[in-house]
């Protein structure tokens, strides 16, 4: 089948486009590499499957051949990305989603929709079921992406009622692995890069907030099956073991034999407290489980760091 991923020279996008090209799949990827690098795609642009199309989704998306399956992930994902980007952060979410879903209208297709463990905010119910509607602060800074993302459901849900498009609904926990950027700000990109470089761990505030980590191939699994599926979500997809960003620290200089000092800095606003997914939805329609450990994981991923990770992109505002 066709399918077009929108993001695609991100992280989970380029994961996403490389593991559709590997199962037999033709890829369209539409990127405007705000966030992502064409290094992240550089080795797919060669296979015949695989075509790049530069573009701003929110400026609108169409597609000449025949689409099969919309994969949206097009969006700033860290907080540093988003905060810099506020208001194109929310046209992406919004005329973006608008113009990727009306995509799928046109051609028929699966819509999946990559969604983030933010429409829960700053959880009052802990772990997250689907059911729980969150706790969002709607003028907060997070909130060009929390309720933009918000706002990217209810248009996906609506086109589902109103014009019977078959979509899917993916809510995302924190996904890490090789092709993070090393100055993305997030805190496995973070840590590892400083750890590396003997630069002190930055840590915010006093490193009790909670996160769970999941390892990028584990996601792009249960995103190719939510693509495959007709199953309209919302679905949690998200490794439920759970760690302190204190701890996380301590498992990565570990692992790097770093000796680098823990730093405390500032806990931005609104930085939610705990995060944690129910999984039972994902087992139950997509068969879908998390399968590597956080060793693993971040093991492989300062492998890659080590073999590749040093560029940083450049960073541009709106
Ligand atoms: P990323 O920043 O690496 O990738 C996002 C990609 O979207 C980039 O390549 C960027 O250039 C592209 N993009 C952004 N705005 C665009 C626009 N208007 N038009 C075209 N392309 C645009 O982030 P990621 O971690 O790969 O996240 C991918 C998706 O998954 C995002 O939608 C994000 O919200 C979601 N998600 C990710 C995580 C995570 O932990 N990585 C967690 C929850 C949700
Ligand atoms: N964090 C940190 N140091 C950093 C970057 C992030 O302590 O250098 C914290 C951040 O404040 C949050 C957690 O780590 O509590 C996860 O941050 P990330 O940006 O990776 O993801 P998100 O906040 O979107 O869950």
């Amino acid at each position: 089948m066709r399918v077009v991923v929108t993001g695609g020279a991100g992280f989970l996008g380029s994961h996403l486009c490389e593991a559709l090209l590997e199962r037999g799949d033709q890829v369209v990827c539409v990127d405007d590499l705000s966030t992502g690098k064409l290094s992240n795609i550089e080795s797919l642009i060669a296979d015949p499957s695989f075509v790049f199309v530069e573009r701003d989704v929110a400026l609108g998306l169409d597609i000449d051949y025949s689409v099969d399956a919309v994969a949206h992930l097009a969006s700033p994902a860290s907080p540093p990305d988003y905060l810099l980007r506020p208001l194109q952060t929310l046209r992406t979410c919004s005329r973006g989603t608008e113009h990727a879903v009306s995509l799928a209208k046109r051609h028929g297709a699966r819509f999946v929709l990559a969604s983030t463990s933010e429409v829960y905010g700053s959880p009052a119910l802990h772990p997250q079921p689907e059911e729980y509607w969150g706790n969002v602060n709607p003028i907060g800074p997070r909130s060009v992406y929390d309720e933009g993302k918000r706002y990217a459901e209810a248009l996906t849900s609506a086109f589902r009622r109103a014009h019977d498009v078959d979509t899917g609904i993916v809510r995302i926990f924190n996904t890490y692995g090789p092709r993070m950027d090393a100055g993305d700000g997030r805190v496995v990109s973070t840590f590892i890069s400083q750890a590396l470089a003997g630069e002190p761990l930055t840590v915010h505030g006093d490193g009790s907030q909670t996160r769970s980590f999941c390892y990028v191939d584990d996601l792009v699994r249960g995103l190719l099956s939510m693509i495959d599926s007709t199953e309209p979500g919302p679905v949690n997809l998200g490794n439920p073991q759970e760690y302190s960003v204190l701890e996380l620290a301590s498992i990565v200089r570990r692992m790097t034999g770093s000796t680098s000092p823990i730093r405390h800095h500032g806990l931005p606003q609104d930085d939610p407290p705990r995060r944690r997914p129910v999984i039972e939805r994902a087992a139950q329609s997509l068969g879908w489980s998390p399968k590597t450990d956080i060793e693993d994981g971040i093991e492989r991923t300062i492998t890659w760091f080590l073999d590749e990770g040093g560029a940083r992109r450049a960073a541009t505002a709106d």
